[in-house]
């Protein structure tokens, strides 16, 4: 992984394209050049990224997870893993309410 990025002008090591480019020095020897990248293969590579993302996700249960995620507030509504709260699946009814002599 590398700590800087510098600019430079020079031939791109991935498509040797001449131009502005960024050096990622990689922190080995001061002798060897990190590899100097230009804009479109940067971009390329980000997509290569997001390709090998899709993958490592879709192989590992665990990684369908969005962990840095931020939790939303408890909201009033009930959660889904709460138990049932409501009267007795056997007591209820018909949908549609009995009419209420207090109500009308
Ligand atoms: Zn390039």
């Amino acid at each position: 992984m590398f700590e800087q990025i510098t600019i430079e002008r020079g031939h791109c090591t991935l498509c040797n394209a001449y131009g502005l480019a960024v050096s990622l020095p990689l922190g080995g020897h001061p002798q060897l050049d990190g590899p100097l990248v230009c804009e479109r293969c940067l971009r390329a590579s980000v997509k290569a990224a997001d390709v090998l993302r899709v993958l490592r996700v879709a192989k590992s249960p665990k990684g369908k997870r969005t962990p840095n995620k931020t939790r939303k507030p408890a909201s009033e509504a009930p959660r889904s893993t709460e138990p049932y709260r409501g009267p007795s699946k056997h007591e209820v009814g018909s949908l549609v309410p009995a009419a209420d002599p207090e109500l009308s």
